[in-house]
């Protein structure tokens, strides 16, 4: 893989290539991003992904071929329905143009390479992961473990992360958050009577998985930024809504974006920062 290094970021590569290469790479984007949109909304209802065609959800009329362009249809039907004018919620763009900026953003960080082809498929699998979270409070096994599966190319195609780093990192966040998950079980039962935890097995489950594609220290600074997130978006959510229940999915999966593009880095800088002798 050495040959490729910085095959995007040297000094030959000319400013009209790049542009190009960004502008291909988030309108390829955008429109698996208008895939993730049918597997967000079919998934959860155990719908096929691909048999029916996409329809409005308001009058079910079929949505004609040149309104399914990603983003840019949504733009020129100024959010409406074509055939009843019903309001087309914002979220289609709005994942189609997440998916097709963390495109960018990865190769932009990671450059053009075996680790960030799979970032990329990370990426839109953490999409999916985060926003059926948001809406169902429940984190879909299959993607998780689609997660978990890219290690698998992760270690033949890379190697950033060695197998005892990637066996480390499955447990490293999984298992505390297994054992909170289950203490927290237990007292919430005995307060309530109520048969939850404070993380979820899906969490959990989730952290298991990434961690064995990331490895130990990304996954760690992922965990780290995750709960930081997390805890700040829930205090406000207790002071707005009064519930401290809320879905800590999207909060890890933005955790693990930032794991997979500078966890490394970030971890590295603090491990340098204990290090250093004292000026
Ligand atoms: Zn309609």
């Amino acid at each position: 893989m050495l040959e490729f290094e910085n095959m995007l970021h040297n000094e030959f590569t000319e400013p009209q290539f790049l542009f190009l290469f960004y502008a291909i790479v988030f309108l390829f984007g955008i429109c698996v991003g208008s895939f993730l949109n049918v597997v967000i909304l079919r998934l959860p209802r155990h719908e096929s992904l691909i048999k029916r065609s996409s329809h409005c959800m308001t009058c079910g009329t079929k949505i004609r071929a040149c309104d399914l362009i990603p983003v840019f249809s949504w733009i020129f039907l100024r959010g409406k329905c074509h055939s009843c004018g019903e309001k087309i919620s914002v979220r289609y763009p709005i994942v189609e143009s997440l998916n097709g900026l963390m495109y960018v953003l990865t190769f932009y960080v990671l450059d053009f390479n075996a680790e960030s082809i799979i970032a990329c498929v990370l990426m839109s699998l953490l999409i999916i992961v985060g926003f059926m979270d948001w809406d169902t409070m429940e984190i879909d096994m299959i993607v998780v473990g689609l997660i978990f599966l890219l290690a698998v190319p992760a270690a033949i195609f890379t190697d950033k992360v060695s197998l005892g780093q990637r066996i480390i990192g499955a447990f490293i966040i999984s298992l505390p958050f297994y054992v909170i998950g289950e203490i927290s079980r237990i007292f919430i039962r005995k307060k309530t009577g109520e048969d939850f935890r404070a993380i979820e097995l899906g969490d959990t489950v989730l952290m298991f998985a990434a961690g064995a594609l990331l490895g130990t220290k990304a996954i760690i600074v992922s965990a780290l930024f995750g709960i930081v997130i997390a805890a700040i978006v829930g205090c406000i959510n207790k002071y707005v809504t009064g519930s401290s229940k809320f879905a800590f999915g999207p909060f890890l999966s933005i955790g693990i974006a930032i794991g997979v593009l500078w966890g490394d880095r970030i971890a590295n800088w603090y491990l340098n920062m204990l290090t250093a002798p004292i000026q």
